[in-house]
Order: C-alpha cells, then structure tokens, then sequence
C-alpha cells in the first residue's frame, strides 16, 4: 500500500500505518473528547478528557492489532509467509503470501481474529468489574451518566465494548470480512467446491455493504449525518471488496497450477536479422498473420521484432532497413516453458508486454501472446461453466 510507514516488527512481521489512520485516530479523539466521555462521566476537566480520549484511541488500534497479529500467528503457523500488517482507516489488514490451501486452516486463521476480540472484550470489562465493583458496566451501551466517574473505569468500559464491536462486527458472514471467511471454510469444507464457497460468501458481502450503504443513507435523512456517512462508506467499501474477491478469484482459478508451455505459440514465426524490413512485413505479417517473430541467426536468439517497432518505421525506408536496425535486443523479458502462467501475467501486466519470448537453454521454444491467454481463458471460462472440480 502507498502512503505507509513501518512503525516497528512483531515475530518477524513488520507492521505499518497508513496515513489515513491518523485521520481516524484524530477523528476517535475527538469524538470521545467531545461527546461520549463528557456526556456519560461529567466533571472533568477539559484535559482529562482529551487525555483520556487519545489513550482511548491508541488503544483502540493496539487491540486492532493484537485481532491481526491473532490471523498473521496462525497463518504462519500454517506454513502462509506473512509481509506485514498494516494499520488504515478502516483497521488493520495482514498482508498473507498466499491463501490457506484448506478450509480447516482458512476457517481457524479467520476464526482467531474475532475470537481475540472477544477475549480482550472480556478481559476489559473484567478489570472494570474488579478494579471498581461498583460502576456501571453498561455505561458505554446506555450512553449514561455511569455513577462513578474515573477516567481508568471510562477506559475499560470503553475498550471492552468497542472490542467486543469489533467481534460481533467481523463475525458478519460476508466476505472478506472474517465471518465472511468462516462461512467460505464451512461450505468449502462442506462441498469441496472452493470456488462456489467464495462465490455465496462474497454475495452475502455485497449483500450487506447493501444493507450497510442503504442503512447509512438512512441515518443521513434522519439527522444521523456524520454516523450514516460512515456506515454508508464502510457499506461500499465492503461491497467492493467483496466483488473484487470475486474477481480475482475467478482470474486465479483458471490459471490455477497452468504452465506457460500450455498456452504458447509452439514453433513462433523466426527471422534472419540480415533481411530487410520489407520481407518481415510480408512474409511474417501480412502473409502469416503474426504480429511478432523471434529473431534468430544461427540458431542463436537475438531478440523480437514486433509491429511495434515497424511503425517507428518510415515506409520508403522498408526495402532499405534491415530488421537488425529496429528490432528489440536482449537482454529482454523471457519466461521458460515450465514457468507458472501466472508469472508471465505479472509480466505483462506490470511491463504492459504484447508478448514475451519463451526460452530453454537460451533457444526460442514459443512466445506468449495476449491473444493465446485470452483465448486460453475464454476456452477455460466455457468448459468451467458446467465443472464443479476445486
Ligand atoms: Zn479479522
């Protein structure tokens, strides 16, 4: 993610914050200066409270992250690298390398989160209970004057609810919230079928970002407006991260386990370096359809001519020009015929490539061209409709 900065590492993991966490610190701070504490513990002076407010929410953000570093322990555990976790507006996410490859690992590593919730909801509330017997432990709930008015009791009280928020909040079964992820472990353990146990559980995520957007427009109409705002933002968010899940994991299933050798060109069009422009374009374009060839002379590669470089071409100058002059050197972008796909796609994605030249032992064997993945994936798309396989 842009925009953050690492504050320090925990068992290995490094753990950032994104600017916008400042905002929402700021944001909490205030809200708690000005509103919840003086209206449920009148009597303290302004500094007491804004004081009380910052700790409040910096420990808002340490429970945030001990709920994500819950996820990113198991997930090592299970053998799943871990890069970071990062602290933003809306929480903190574990940057994992990969996905748990079984339902019994992905329901445990999204279960933990909620779970550390919960446990430190408990024990907020239980050192409330045992440091002042007699306070109000519904104060935070009730938003009432709580009868004893300490600015430690405020804080468990206020700790142990939003904590216990967060359990109930995460638990919500749509993905990729957390409940979300037990619900896809559930029907994936259940049927087998990873791809239709991501697909109801992200529907039931743009379900309720519905709900959460049509219940924040709600809140504005009624006067609700900073609250319904960011109800209806955390509604969107939630939708969309629920149809990208979709997306991707539509994108990563077909190219599942794929290997670059299965969806090249074989045999690519190659061409002598000595010959003039003009013969490529009707020999290899025009008259064999290719928009790229491999450029080889005595068996060795040299590099790929491609449209591309022929239109920086002046025409008058094709029978003159000899490919060698405009064609594109090595050392190029390569991949080997048992390469994962997915790695090429990275390639083309990131160099924005039209194709890349497919090498063993320094010898063209293929080329990968947008248009074979295309085909490769449309292909796939058709056959997978009626395939219940993983
Ligand atoms: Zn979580």
């Amino acid at each position: 993610m842009k925009g953050t900065f690492t504050i320090g590492r925990i068992a290995g993991i490094t753990i950032s914050v994104h600017y916008t966490w400042f905002f929402i610190l700021i944001l909490i701070s205030w809200s708690l200066a000005q509103g919840l504490f003086p209206s449920t513990y009148p009597g303290w002076s302004t500094t007491e409270y804004w004081i009380t407010s910052i700790i409040a929410a910096l420990l808002l953000f340490a429970s945030v992250l001990v709920h994500e570093l819950a996820h990113s322990l198991v997930a090592k555990s299970k053998n799943i690298p871990v890069n970071s976790i990062t602290l933003f507006l809306f929480g903190g996410v574990s940057n994992l390398e990969k996905e748990p490859e079984t339902s019994g690992a992905e329901f445990i590593m999204a279960f933990v989160g909620p779970l550390s919730s919960l446990i430190l909801a408990f024990i907020f509330l239980g050192m409330q209970i045992v440091i002042s017997p007699g306070s109000n432990i519904l104060a935070f709930v009730l938003g009432q004057p709580s009868g004893i008015s300490n600015p430690i009791v405020a804080l468990l009280n206020y700790l142990g609810w939003i904590n216990f928020l967060l359990a109930i909040f995460n638990l919500i079964p749509g993905f990729p919230l957390d409940g979300g992820r037990v619900l896809r472990a559930i029907i994936w353990g259940v049927t087998g079928n990873f791809r239709k146990a991501t697909n109801i559980a992200a529907t039931i995520g743009q379900v309720f970002g519905w709900m959460f957007i049509g219940f924040g427009i709600l809140q504005i109409f009624t006067g609700n407006f900073i609250n319904g705002i960011w109800i209806a933002f955390i509604g969107w968010f939630l939708n969309s991260a629920a149809e990208s899940s979709k997306q991707e994991m539509t994108f990563q299933q077909h190219f599942r386990g794929v290997k670059v050798q299965a969806v090249m060109t074989s045999n690519p069009k190659t061409i002598n370096p000595t010959l003039p422009v003009s013969n490529l374009i009707h020999d290899v374009f025009l008259q064999g359809g290719y928009r790229a060839a491999a450029v080889v002379q005595d068996d060795r590669f040299l590099g790929i001519v491609t449209l591309t470089d022929v239109k920086k071409l002046n025409e008058q100058n094709w029978d003159t020009t000899t490919i060698e002059t405009i064609m594109t050197k090595q050392p190029i972008y390569s991949v080997k015929p048992d390469d994962e796909l997915r790695a090429a796609l990275n390639l083309i994605a990131q160099y924005g490539l039209n194709q890349i030249p497919v090498l063993q032992d320094n010898k063209i064997v293929g080329m990968l061209n947008r248009a074979d993945i295309i085909r490769y994936l449309q292909i796939s798309q058709e056959l997978g409709a009626n395939n219940n396989a993983k």
